[in-house]
């Protein structure tokens, strides 16, 4: 299982279909693929080379090489004879071995995990290049241009490099004296471990960090087209289909995350950023947790409006409590204001506990929006819509969101319903404005604290 769950092409899978997949699937030792079996390679460090014959008598094409976790055969599984390449081992490798049957049977096509496959090993490159960029860059290579964001942490400054001038980042500079006041070390560590692995469009990318004696730095990708909170103040609410993007969107980053086993339990209108095309992006990590799988955990944090009871009656939560959110955020999206809230989070609270049905839904919430909203926040958390057995797929297959160009919001090619108007890497004209920051720089950090940040 472990395995499996970590071959990138599966993570859209449920766990559930993973675990089948693992009783069906046979362990071999082979020296060469054959036709009616994918076959996924589990043994590292061996060559196996991807060749093609491109006429009769002339020598094979070299496609490219094989490693652990990548897999062959799958045109075989989906009913084409022909045979489209030689796989062609150095020596005998070590295979997970799965029948036609089998296959059409667990996941029914290959189309969402085939058109991952070959984009991974080329998002793999691109992100090694990054990365060597990234680590080469020291804290005094970047200007500050103006503040994005201001909150109990610190700040987060728009910066860009001194050298090029176009290239600007989001820095969130965290006091550490705050940090250990306020014994946030874990949840900081964890919400760089998480951000860093995540890959995802619909995630705000951490490209690294930095630190020194007084604060912790992050580096990311600047969102310049402003909060979704700021823009639904100035709308009010949006309509039905704005409501749809931005929601498919969070979607789109939670069934990313909890295939890595990550639940996020921080939504709301704030930690959604706009990107300058207009796609919306999760932020602020703070509360994400790496569970795993069919885990519970049980720290109480979130957003008042946004908690799920399970969270408030301390039974323990898992991914469905992202579900729970959801719900709340299309009900916010659409009628300007989150359907449980009162005059302080016991009072919230104690409405969230008298449950969804006690809620009057506003006549411009359509029947299907409803549906859906009523759906996601059912006080069961296994009742809820995500969390049963098709898993994400049961959202986005919903009657709200009939119609709908996932495909194109996945490759970038859906038009916004909103977009921000920046005119350039440093325009932060779709923040609000801050005040300078006038505070005493914090202590030096006393030795003997590792922050192992
Ligand atoms: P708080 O203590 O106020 O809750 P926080 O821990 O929630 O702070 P973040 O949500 O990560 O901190 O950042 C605060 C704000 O800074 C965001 O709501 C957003 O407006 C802005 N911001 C953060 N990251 C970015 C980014 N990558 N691009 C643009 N703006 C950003
Ligand atoms: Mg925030």
């Amino acid at each position: 299982m472990d395995f499996l769950r970590s071959v990138p092409s599966f993570q859209p899978l449920s766990e559930e279909t993973l675990s089948k997949l693992a009783d069906v699937m046979e362990e071999v030792r082979r020296a060469v693929g054959n036709h009616h079996h994918l076959d996924l390679l589990t043994s590292p460090g061996h060559q196996v080379n991807v060749t093609q014959e491109s006429s009769a008598n002339q020598e094979p094409v070299h496609l490219r090489e094989l490693a652990r976790g990548d897999w062959f055969g799958e045109r075989a599984l989906q009913g084409e004879d022909i045979r489209t390449a030689n796989v062609i081992a150095a020596d005998t490798v070590t295979c997970l071995v799965i029948d036609r049957d089998s296959f059409k049977h667990l996941i029914g096509g290959l189309d969402d995990v085939a058109s991952n496959r070959y984009e991974d090993t080329e998002a793999k490159a691109k992100y090694e290049a990054e990365n060597a960029f990234f680590s080469s860059l020291k804290l005094n290579d970047f200007n500050i241009i103006d503040t994005l964001g201001v909150g109990g942490f610190g700040r987060v400054e728009l910066v860009q490099l001194k050298s090029e001038e176009a290239k600007t980042f989001a820095m969130k500079i965290l006091k550490k004296r705050h940090i250990v006041d306020t014994r946030q070390q874990e949840h900081i560590r964890s919400e760089k471990h998480i951000m860093t692995e995540a890959h995802s469009d619909f995630v705000v990318r951490l490209y690294r960090t930095f630190k020194d004696s007084k604060y912790l730095y992050m580096l990311m990708e600047a969102c310049l087209g402003g909060e979704l909170w700021t823009i639904l103040r100035d709308r009010g609410s949006f309509e039905d289909s704005t409501t749809r993007f931005y929601t498919a969107c969070v979607v789109e980053a939670f069934a990313y995350l909890h295939a890595k086993g990550i639940i996020y339990r921080d939504l709301k209108p704030e930690n959604l950023i706009l990107d300058s095309r207009g796609y919306a992006k999760v932020v602020d990590f703070g509360f994400a947790k790496k569970i795993g799988f069919c885990k519970k955990t049980w720290t109480f944090c979130g957003t008042p409006e946004y908690v799920a009871p399970e969270i408030i009656l301390n039974k323990g939560h898992d991914v469905s409590a992202d579900y729970w959110s959801l719900g709340i955020l299309m009900f916010e999206l659409l009628t300007g204001s989150p359907p449980f809230s009162g005059p302080d989070p016991m009072k919230t609270y104690n409405v969230i506990l008298r449950g969804i049905d006690m809620i009057e839904f506003p006549k411009k919430i359509t029947k299907n929006a409803c549906n859906l909203i009523k759906k996601l926040c059912r006080d069961n958390p296994s009742e809820r819509l995500g969390n049963l057995k098709n898993g994400v797929k049961d959202i986005q297959k919903h009657k709200w969101f009939e119609g709908f160009n996932w495909e194109g919001l996945r490759k970038g090619t859906l038009t916004p319903p909103i977009t921000p108007y920046v005119s350039s890497p440093t325009d932060t004209s779709n923040f609000d404005s801050f005040p300078e920051d006038t505070d005493e720089p914090p202590p030096d950090d006393v030795t003997g604290w590792d922050f192992d940040f």
